[in-house]
């Protein structure tokens, strides 16, 4: 079944964490301060943090589970 998740473009992430706090399901920490990490075991692929991201770094890729 295909799924989507939340995909980061890590070297354009400018770590402001805005899709951390918007997260419902809190799949999203700031990896060493650096970068957003997603957790793809908890991201449910809602999209809100691709939304809010200002710099349009994440986007969402669908997967097949
Ligand atoms: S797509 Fe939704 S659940 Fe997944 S990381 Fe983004 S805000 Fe969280
Ligand atoms: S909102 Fe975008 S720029 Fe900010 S931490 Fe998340 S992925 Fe990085």
């Amino acid at each position: 079944m295909a799924k989507r998740k939340a995909s980061v473009c890590t070297t354009d992430c400018v770590a402001c964490g805005c899709c951390m706090k918007v997260c419902p399901r809190s799949a999203i920490t700031i990896s060493g301060g650096i970068y957003a990490a997603v957790d793809e075991e908890l991201c449910v692929g809602c999209g809100k943090c691709a939304k809010e991201c200002p710099a349009s770094v994440i986007s969402m890729r669908e997967v097949t589970a």
